[in-house]
């Protein structure tokens, strides 16, 4: 009687899927993935930015110099 029906919700994806994400040195430029933890960038001691600081979108290309949504530098003029 009982139906097992597996459900089928899993494939029903937002059309924004999970990305990789980075931080980003916003002196020079140096990168981590976000899963290392690393706050501070390894190379001049910088703070690390994890998102767009006008948008708050996520970085998710380690080379980016800009935002791809709001074109913010990423860099620290
Ligand atoms: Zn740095
Ligand atoms: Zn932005």
């Amino acid at each position: 009687m009982s139906k097992q029906r597996k459900s089928l919700n899993m494939f029903h994806l937002p059309a924004k899927v999970i990305k990789d994400r980075y931080r980003l040195c916003p002196k020079c430029g140096n990168f981590a993935h976000f899963s290392l933890e690393q706050f501070y960038c390894v190379v001049c001691g910088t703070k690390m930015i994890e998102e767009c600081k006008r948008c708050k979108e996520p970085i998710i290309y380690p080379t980016s110099k800009f935002c791809p949504i709001c074109g913010e530098s990423y860099l620290e003029i």
